[in-house]
């Protein structure tokens, strides 16, 4: 092993605040980490093969002439820093995510067992259809769960997360707009200010131009606004609305504004992200929603964030079912088929989005928690996803400032009104670091000051919520006194309080070598 590691060690590493002191830099069992750069050596590595001998190049002259740079590493020294980097990372099985408008909730573990039946993980997108007429089945069988429970007729399965979903729709509705010869003139596309910053990318990213509608004092839409907008006009594409929005509120007003939009000639594009709220209680079909797609990875539990990959099912109305995207999945008389190519039946289909059909792990797990649930269950999540989140917002609502009044949804939403001046949004979410918490959503949505977006989910206990709320509420009495322990924090983390501006404005994204001090002396 090479000193220089060692050596590094010699100086007391300041961890936390000034009273806890250690020669290593370590702190309880958890052992500092420097970087794979700093650990290594360009003469250390796992492997010990003797060089090639009396072989010609035949690289043609493109030999490297440089070392490659990478850190020379034995097995356990790789082995360590990956395990030590992931002890220092937060995930759902080590506690309540608070993240608002991002539903992190638990991984069924029998989701993972399913997944990983060799009939299901072993399968390859280019083998014969006749064998694997199971996987078929089963994305035959996601496909019929997710129209009934939205009481929309048709899904496209293949998008691959939330914003592709949207993609997907809105290609849908442009493809529409198309082959009813106004693509030209219908340019304009409603995005609610409160929308996730997805939807008004992607209403760009088709080419519209986007228009964005006003909050009311309740936080749903301006309807007066939307009137305003709707006024005389024949450009309108599409409106794209959240439902519940991501106020965590459900917008009362969602059938009128589905006819208004209707009556203007545009459709109608519900994110469906929050789904997780009223999945078995309300069918956004019957609301009058022309696309919306759903997350798999936060309504129906499979891997979100760095676990995922996501998937993003997006159901289509009657009006836009015949241009949905290629390939689907059909079931004939010999069997289930991938339908891939144009044919009679997809001859309006705007494309394909993805090589294949979709993703297959997302789409086991997806169904198993389905299936695990029932149709009664799943009912019982929305109830209790809301129900967790009202709780919350009772508990805390006597030390932070709710946003709006009256009940929530699935998330509860506070602004800063609360705090002492000098004190942001941004020091309370640094101080539920150092209580052990990953923070809430900041700062998000836009139309709420300080904005503190809070969403337990239904597989939180009354325990865990009970423990959430009391370091919350310790944390925002000594916001609203304006306590200097908050601006400082995290004090307990591995990385303490950031130059936030220094940090977005010259991020430090590469590491250099240090400079040889024998070399720059000469
Ligand atoms: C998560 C989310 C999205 C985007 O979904 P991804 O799967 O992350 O692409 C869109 N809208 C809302 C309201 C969301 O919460």
């Amino acid at each position: 092993m090479s000193m220089q590691t060692v050596g590094r060690l010699s100086q007391p590493v300041v961890t936390g605040t000034s009273d806890c002191v250690t020669v290593s830099g370590s702190k309880g069992l958890l052992q500092r980490e420097d970087l794979l750069f700093e650990v290594g050596a360009a003469n250390q590595t796992g492997v010990d093969l003797p060089g090639l001998k009396n072989r010609s190049d035949r690289l043609g002259g493109v030999r490297r002439a440089q070392p490659l740079q990478l850190a020379g590493l034995s097995e356990p020294q790789a082995v360590r820093h990956y395990v030590r980097l992931s002890q220092k990372n937060y995930a759902i099985d080590l506690g309540l995510f608070p993240l608002g408008s991002c539903t992190m909730k638990h991984n069924p573990r029998l989701n993972e067992k399913m997944a990983r039946l060799p009939g299901f993980a072993n399968i390859h997108p280019l083998q014969p259809e006749s064998s694997v007429q199971g996987g078929l089945a089963l994305i035959d069988e996601l496909a019929d769960w997710l129209k009934r429970l939205t009481g929309m007729p048709a899904v496209a399965m293949s998008p691959k997360a939330g914003a592709h979903g949207e993609l997907c729709g809105m290609l849908a509705i442009r493809k529409a707009l198309e082959v009813r010869g106004e693509l030209a003139s219908r340019r304009r596309v409603l995005v609610p200010a409160s929308a996730h910053g997805t939807n008004p990318a992607t209403a760009i990213q088709c080419g519209f131009t986007v228009d964005e509608i006003k909050a009311d004092a309740r936080g749903r839409v301006d309807m007066a606004d939307l009137e305003l907008k709707l006024q005389q006009t024949d450009d309108i594409a599409a409106i794209m609305l959240t439902n519940p929005n991501t106020c965590g509120l459900f917008e009362t007003d969602i059938k009128a504004i589905a006819d208004l939009i209707h009556a203007a000639g545009g459709y109608f594009y519900c994110d469906g992200a929050n789904f997780n709220a009223i999945v078995g209680r309300v069918r956004p079909g019957d609301l009058g929603v022309d696309a919306m797609h759903i997350n798999l990875h936060k309504t129906f539990s499979t891997p979100h964030g760095g676990g995922g990959p996501g998937s993003g099912p997006t159901v289509l109305s009657d009006a836009l079912a015949p241009y949905a995207p290629l390939p689907f999945v059909e079931r004939t008389e010999a069997g289930l088929r991938l339908v891939e190519n144009d044919c009679e039946e997809s001859q309006h289909s705007f494309g394909r989005m993805i090589a294949f059909h979709g993703q297959m792990g997302m789409f086991v797990r997806a169904l198993a928690y389905m299936l695990s649930h029932g149709g009664d269950g799943l009912k019982q999540v929305a109830e209790d996803a809301v129900l967790n989140a009202n709780y919350i917002q009772v508990r805390l609502k006597t030390v932070m400032t709710p946003a709006f009044s009256g009940y929530c949804m699935h998330e509860a939403l506070f602004s800063d009104a609360f705090t002492a001046e000098g004190v942001e949004t941004i020091d309370i979410a640094k101080a539920l670091i150092d209580e052990g918490y990953h923070p809430m959503t900041m700062y998000f949505p836009l139309v709420v000051h300080g904005a503190m977006l809070i969403e337990p989910t239904e597989t939180e206990s009354k325990q865990e919520l009970d423990r959430f709320c009391d370091v919350m509420t310790d944390i925002a009495a000594r916001a609203s006194r304006g306590h200097d322990s908050l601006l400082t924090a995290p004090v307990n983390a591995p990385v303490k309080r950031l130059d936030e501006t220094q940090a977005a404005r010259r991020p430090v994204l590469k590491w250099q070598p240090p400079v040889n001090e024998a070399i720059a002396a000469e």
